[in-house]
């Protein structure tokens, strides 16, 4: 690993300030992912701005009208035990629960989820695994090695809490170091680019503070559902969110789904109100599987067969419809 000089700011305003007069730095929250990277030198970062001191980012705080607000800083481990967070918003707490390892977790926050590099199996290498095979266009490369073209990088989002995130119509609170604070929605922050640094829409200066979650549809109820190789550790080869609204008779009023690891941007899949007045009976569950599948087309850039992880969003969309039908 190239050497680094860590600094400790207490407030976020410092953060701010520290990224934008402080030559290649970058910020580092649990380090759980950046630290590998760095280690791999996907990036050249010579100063790291800490965030594991600013208080004012850590914290879950629900208003009277049903508003979830996170900081940035909050680990992942705390989002998923927070009995606030599992009876509001039970798929948030599955994702973060289901991200990485239990070490991960305690050390890795909900921001630096948010905030995840894309990941392909030609990129998150050694700096001397991808000079042996060649460059490719995301790091020190012109040429994407999955889709043999030198146009674009289709290395997968691979964050588990963002597509319950983009379903929830959840909002980043961010800190700009010239305009000041602002707001993005969680499901404009990505391009369909995974290209480090070219796959958000915001400055990559800004600094997530914190997530905010508006108030849910009356009977929320939903889900999410992880693919991936071992039961623990892996990053999802397929993740599915699924969130609805049910009316007091149990009938869906409203349905949205969010599929991630297929593309560098998590995909709303569409046509999901034909889940709309029904009770998401078993032929119903069945058209809106059979969407998932025809919809979802993942790429080779992750570990995974992907006509298999194909099959799998059709298999996934069935388990989560029958959790959500089974959780009145
Ligand atoms: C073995 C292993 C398995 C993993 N498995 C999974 C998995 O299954 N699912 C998954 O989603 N992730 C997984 N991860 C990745 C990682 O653990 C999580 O994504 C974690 O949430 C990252 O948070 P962090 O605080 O450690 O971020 P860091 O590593 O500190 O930062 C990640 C990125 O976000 C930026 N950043 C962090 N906080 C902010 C902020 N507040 N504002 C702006 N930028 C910020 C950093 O500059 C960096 O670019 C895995 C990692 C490892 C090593
Ligand atoms: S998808 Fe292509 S350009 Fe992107 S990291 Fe993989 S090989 Fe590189």
């Amino acid at each position: 690993m190239a050497p680094f000089e860590v600094h400790l700011p207490t407030t976020a305003a410092e953060a701010v300030a520290l990224r934008r007069d402080l030559p290649e730095s970058m910020y580092v929250a649990g380090g759980t992912d950046l630290l590998v990277n760095l280690k791999h030198r996907l990036h050249a970062a010579r100063h790291l701005v800490s965030l594991s001191a600013v208080e004012e980012m850590v914290g879950i705080e629900a208003s009277g009208d049903g508003t979830l607000r996170i900081g940035a800083g909050t680990v992942l481990h705390r989002v998923a035990e927070s009995e606030v967070v599992r009876e509001g918003v039970p798929a948030l707490a599955i994702a973060a629960g289901l991200v990485a390892g239990p070490q991960h977790r305690r050390m890795g926050t909900l921001g630096g989820n948010v905030m995840l590099d894309t990941r392909c199996l030609f990129y998150n290498q050694s700096a001397s695994w991808r000079e042996a095979l060649g460059f490719c266009l995301k790091k020190d490369g012109d040429w994407c090695h999955v889709i043999n073209t030198a146009k674009r990088c289709v290395a997968a989002h691979s964050a588990d809490t963002v597509p319950v995130l983009i379903a929830l119509d959840a909002v980043l609170e961010v800190a700009h170091p010239e305009d000041g604070p602002g707001e993005v929605r969680v499901e404009d922050l990505y391009v369909i680019d995974g290209r480090f640094e070219q796959n958000r829409t915001l400055d990559p200066r800004c600094l997530v503070v914190a997530i905010r979650i508006p108030p849910r549809k009356p009977g929320h109820r939903s889900t999410y559902r992880k693919v991936r190789a071992r039961r623990a550790v892996d990053f999802p080869q397929l993740g599915l969110a699924v969130v609805g609204a049910f009316s007091g008779d149990g009938a869906c009023t409203d349905l949205t789904a969010v599929v991630s690891a297929v593309l560098p941007k998590p995909q709303r899949l569409k046509r999901m109100e034909a889940a709309v007045g029904t009770h998401l009976e078993d032929d119903v569950i069945e058209e809106i599987a059979e969407q998932a599948f025809r919809q979802v087309h993942p790429q080779t850039s992750i570990h995974g067969d992907p006509a298999w992880r194909r099959q799998m969003a059709r298999v996934e969309m069935r388990r989560a419809l029958q959790a959500l039908r089974a959780s009145a």
